[in-house]
């Protein structure tokens, strides 16, 4: 290709049509962006964000957005943005998020673009797989494993006594067989160390009902200030917790960093990070863990350059992911690939709420989920569920 060709391409404001695609029928001829109420009376936030999209050739491809307030002004840009993408090239997923990242990039970009950007992703993955006839692993290089260990994420404990963390906890640890649990607070975000001894009471009647060696995580919520962060880092060093997250506000990525640098135990952030570059900021703050989610930034593609870049600097990269439908599966392909996975994928919802929906929902057996080898993210999705419960 001469260099005036390449010149040419990339200046070209349309990059969809740039080149051909390799397999025919890819051609986007649909969006569909819609909430998913799984109970009747479901509030906006326990709600499903879903993006679905089809290819000429009659493939579907299916992706989610964060949840967080219903989804909703994620789904709102999505059907924005999908008028212009019809007739694109499903396969070029990274030229069409870069290329929306960058038109809608004054909105924000952080939250709401990022999760459609993300739910767009994940279903163009899901289609590229399908469209090969692979799944979404083998296209991103390979698993690591496809047995993958999870941690029971509990959360909501701010507001809850001792003997009711403990009831919850037991229950999980006894039914779930986890290879770690995760207490997080969820306390008032308005206030700040506001029960300190409360909650390092309840890390430690947690220690004491797992037992000295069973791994632990404590997730703050943004709740303290750096001295009541360094207070409650310093118990959960005592009592042999695995990790800390989220100890400070996220937006005082300085004083994250601070913490993570002055306590011995691994402090943990970046859940609420949404572009590779807040990233890159986190890490040269100071933070050696970082938790990026998969339908809050960059889904799939996102994720993977994320792993690039903790693998880069030596630092964790563990995934936050709380949904336990397709951004889940799409956590794990991505998870199964990372050579260094040093602690398991987080599973915060085991209610089942969303099994409807698949003919093979992700349900944990003896302690791992199995990745799905089937195209894409490999699960099977009952459209008619989901249109039964459409918002
Ligand atoms: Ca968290």
């Amino acid at each position: 290709m001469s260099a005036g060709r390449e010149n040419a391409n990339a200046s070209s404001p349309d990059p969809g049509r740039v080149g051909s695609s390799p397999v025919s029928d890819t051609l986007i001829a649909a969006i569909d962006a819609f909430q998913v109420s799984w109970q009747p009376g479901d509030s906006p936030g326990r709600r499903t964000a879903i993006v679905r999209v089809r290819t000429e050739g009659g493939l579907t491809g299916y992706g989610e957005a964060s949840p967080m307030l219903g989804g909703e002004h994620s789904l709102q840009i999505v059907r924005d943005f999908a008028p212009s993408l019809l007739g694109q090239d499903a396969l070029d997923q990274a030229v069409i998020a870069d290329r929306l990242m960058h038109k809608y990039v004054k909105l924000g970009p952080e939250g709401a673009v990022t999760g459609a950007l993300a739910a767009l992703d994940i279903a163009l993955w899901d289609l590229k797989g399908k469209a090969l006839g692979l799944p979404v692993y083998k296209l991103l290089g390979g698993a690591w494993r496809t047995s993958l260990p999870f941690y029971a994420s509990i959360g909501g404990n701010a507001d809850r006594s001792v003997e009711d963390v403990l009831r919850i906890v037991e229950k999980r640890f006894k039914a779930e067989t986890p290879a770690a649990i995760k207490i997080r607070l969820d306390g008032d975000r308005t206030r700040q160390d506001y029960d300190i001894p409360g909650d390092i009471a309840k890390c430690r009647a947690v220690r004491e009902l797992v037992g000295a060696d069973f791994p632990l995580a404590f997730d703050a919520n943004n709740q303290y200030s750096v001295g009541g962060a360094m207070r409650v880092g310093r118990a959960l060093e005592d009592l042999g917790f695995l990790w800390f997250e989220e100890p400070v506000q996220h937006y005082h990525v300085r004083a994250m960093g601070e913490v993570a640098q002055r306590l011995d135990i691994t402090v943990s952030a970046a859940e609420q990070t949404y572009t590779t570059q807040a990233l890159v900021d986190i890490i040269n703050a100071g933070v050696r863990m970082v938790q990026p989610d998969i339908i809050k930034m960059g889904g799939i593609t996102g994720l993977m350059q994320c792993a690039a870049i903790c693998f880069a600097h030596g630092v964790e990269f563990v995934p936050h992911q709380t949904q336990p439908g397709i951004g889940h599966v799409a956590n794990l392909h991505v998870l199964s690939t990372i050579m260094h996975s040093t602690k398991p994928a987080e599973y915060a919802d085991p209610s089942g709420r969303m099994d409807v929906a698949f003919r093979n929902p992700p349900t944990p057996q003896n302690g791992v989920f199995q990745l799905p080898d089937g195209p894409g993210l490999g699960l099977e999705i009952i459209d008619s569920e989901l249109e039964k419960r459409r918002h």
